[in-house]
C-alpha cells in the first residue's frame, strides 16, 4: 500500500517549498489510493516554534489537502510527534552499535574543531571517517574497558554511524534515475546523542520504517542525506522506501534558490506570499484553488499545454516521472494571473458573498442580487476579490472625485448643455434598460446629429467618475434612472 508521508520541523511558519512538498504527497498518495501521513519531527527542541504545528495544520487544511493520519487524527502508526516516540529511538541507535554498524565516541566539540583547523591549514577538509577514525576518541579507537568507563562517568558521547570504507554505491531516485556515490565522501554522521535524543537522520529513518511508509518525497535539499539512509536501512536489514526529490524551487530573477528565510518574518500567514514579503497568500487574498493550482505546476508538468487544474484534476493526472528534475522559478505575477483565471471559474454567488463581507466591514450596505449583478459586470478586470471594491465604487456611490486628466479632455464648452439634454432622454424612458437606454440615447444622438465623442465620454465620467469601467449602458441600467440622472444633474448643478 502506498504511503507517504509529510515530516516538517515546526521552526516557524511554512515555506512554499514545504507546502509544495505537501502537496505532491498528497497528490501521490490521493493518485494511488494511499495514505498521506503528516509527521512532526520535533526532536530539536531548541529550534521549536510555538504555534508552528498548528500552523502547519491549518495550512494544508486551507489547501485542501488534509492528512489521514497524524497529530490530532491517530491511526495505527502513533504518535505522531517525534517529541512523544523519544523514548523508542535508542534501541534502535544501540542495535546498530551491537551489529558493529554504529559506534560511541567522545569527542569534544574543541577537539573536532582543532582537526577541522588542521586540515584547513593544510588545505583539506576533515571528515570523520574511516581514514580519521582511529586518530580519534571513539570506541573503535579505544579498549571496551575505556569505553565502558567512560559512559558510566557520565562523559558526553554521540553514536556515529560507521560509514563504509571504498564503495560505491548505486542508489534509485524515481526523479533523477540512478545516482553514484562513492562511501569515501561521507562522514560518519551522529545518530544518537548522550541527552537522549536521536537526530534527524535516526529519528527519520526509523519512523518511516515503523510508520511503513512506502514512498519519501521531500526537497532537493535532502538529496545528499540520500546515501547515508539507505545505508541505514541496509545496517537494519529493513527494505528502503522508494525515493523521490523534488527540484529547487528559484527566485524569480537571477539566480539561486527561493530563501525560506526572506519570507520569514512577522508572524504566521498562511505561507510568505512572495520570497521576501511576511504577508501570506491567504492574507493576500488568494483562492486555495489558485495556490494548490500555481504550486503543483512548480517543478511538474503534465505534458499538455493545460494550466488550470482543480485539486482533482490533479490528483488524476499527476506521476512522479513528469516532475522536472531542474529547478522551478517562482513567479508571482503568474501567481497572480492564476487566481485571476481561477476568479473567473467562481460563480457570482460565491464571489458577490465574498465582497459582501468586504462591503460590510467598509459599512456599504446593498441588495445581495444587487451585488451579484455588479460583481458580475466587474469580475474579469479582477485578480483578487480585494479588487472589486476599487473598480466597482461608483456602483454604491455617487464618484467622489472626477480623474483631472480626464474632465481636462472631455469637459468642453457645451458640453454641460448636452449632459442636461442626456438626462432628459434618460427621464423619458421607462423601461430603464440597458439595450432600450442605449437605442434611446443613440436615437437621440442621430437626430441632435451629434457626435459619438461628445455625448459617451463626458457621460462616463459624470457616472462614474473616470474613464474605466463595463459598458456604460449596463452600469446606468444597474444603478437606476434616478440615480443616473441625479449623478448628472449634480455635476452640472
Ligand atoms: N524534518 C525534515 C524537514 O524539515 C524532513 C525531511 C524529510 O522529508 O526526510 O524537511
Amino acid at each position: 500500500k502506498v504511503r507517504v508521508r509529510f515530516a516538517p520541523s515546526p521552526t516557524g511558519p511554512l515555506h512554499i517549498g514545504g507546502v509544495r512538498t505537501a502537496l505532491f504527497n498528497y497528490l501521490f498518495a490521493k493518485k494511488n489510493g494511499g495514505d498521506f501521513v503528516l509527521r512532526i519531527e520535533d526532536t530539536d527542541q531548541n529550534r521549536l516554534v510555538k504555534g508552528a504545528e498548528e500552523y502547519i495544520i491549518e495550512a494544508l487544511n486551507w489547501c485542501g489537502i488534509p492528512f489521514d493520519e497524524g497529530p490530532g487524527k491517530e491511526g495505527d502508526f502513533g504518535p505522531y510527534r517525534q517529541s512523544e516516540r523519544k523514548q523508542l529511538y535508542k534501541s534502535y541507535a544501540l542495535e546498530l552499535v551491537e551489529k558493529d554498524k554504529a559506534y560511541y565516541a567522545f569527542d569534544t566539540p574543541e577537539v573536532l574543531d582543532q582537526h577541522r583547523k588542521d586540515h584547513e591549514s593544510k588545505g583539506k577538509t576533515f571528515i570523520y571517517n574511516w581514514h580519521n577514525r582511529l586518530k580519534l576518541t571513539n570506541s573503535l579507537s579505544l579498549s571496551n574497558e575505556e569505553v565502558k568507563d567512560k559512559i558510566a562517568a557520565g562523559e558526553d558521547y554521540v553514536i556515529r554511524f560507521k560509514s563504509p570504507e571504498n564503495k560505491e554505491l548505486l542508489l534509485n531516485d524515481i526523479i533523477r534515475g540512478e545516482i553514484k556515490i562513492d562511501t569515501n565522501t561521507l562522514d560518519d554522521k551522529v545518530l544518537f546523542k548522550s541527552d537522549g535524543m536521536p537526530t534527524y537522520h535516526l529519528a527519520n529513518i526509523v519512523d518511516d520504517h515503523l510508520m511503513q511508509i512506502s514512498h519519501v518525497i521531500r526537497g532537493e535539499e535532502w538529496l545528499p542525506s540520500l546515501a547515508l539512509h539507505s545505508l541505514l536501512y541496509e545496517a537494519f536489514g529493513w527494505d528502503a522506501p522508494e525515493f523521490a526529490h523534488l527540484p529547487l524551487i528559484m527566485k524569480p530573477v537571477g539566480k539561486g534558490k527561493l530563501s525560506k528565510r526572506d519570507g520569514e518574518k512577522g508572524g504566521f500567514p498562511i505561507f510568505p506570499i512572495t520570497w521576501n514579503q511576511s504577508e501570506g497568500y491567504r492574507e493576500a487574498g488568494f483562492f486555495p484553488e489558485a495556490v494548490v493550482n500555481f504550486l503543483a505546476l512548480l517543478g511538474w508538468n503534465p505534458g499538455t499545454e493545460q494550466e488550470i487544474f482543480s485539486l482533482k484534476e490533479l490528483v488524476d493526472t499527476f506521476t512522479l516521472e513528469r516532475v522536472n528534475k531542474s529547478g522551478a522559478r517562482f513567479d508571482p505575477e503568474k501567481n497572480n494571473w492564476y487566481n485571476q483565471q481561477w476568479l473567473q471559474i467562481k460563480s457570482d454567488e460565491e464571489l458577490a458573498k465574498m465582497f459582501e463581507a468586504e462591503l460590510d466591514k467598509k459599512g456599504v450596505s446593498a441588495d445581495s442580487v444587487y451585488i451579484k449583478q455588479v460583481v458580475s459586470s466587474i469580475k474579469e478586470r479582477a485578480n483578487f476579490v480585494k479588487d472589486f471594491w476599487g473598480l466597482s465604487d461608483y456602483f454604491f456611490q455617487p464618484p467622489t472625485s472626477f480623474n483631472e486628466k480626464a474632465v481636462k479632455k472631455q469637459w468642453k464648452e457645451g458640453t454641460p448643455e448636452i449632459m442636461q439634454e442626456v438626462a432628459t432622454v434618460l427621464e423619458s424612458i421607462q423601461d430603464f434598460k440597458s439595450p432600450i437606454i442605449e437605442e434611446k440615447v443613440k436615437a437621440w444622438i442621430a437626430e441632435k446629429e451629434l457626435s459619438f465623442g461628445k455625448v459617451m465620454p463626458p457621460l462616463r465620467l459624470v457616472i462614474v467618475g473616470d474613464m474605466k469601467g463595463p459598458h456604460l449602458f449596463d452600469i446606468m441600467a444597474l444603478i437606476g434612472k434616478k440615480e443616473s440622472v441625479n449623478r448628472i444633474k449634480s455635476a452640472i448643478a
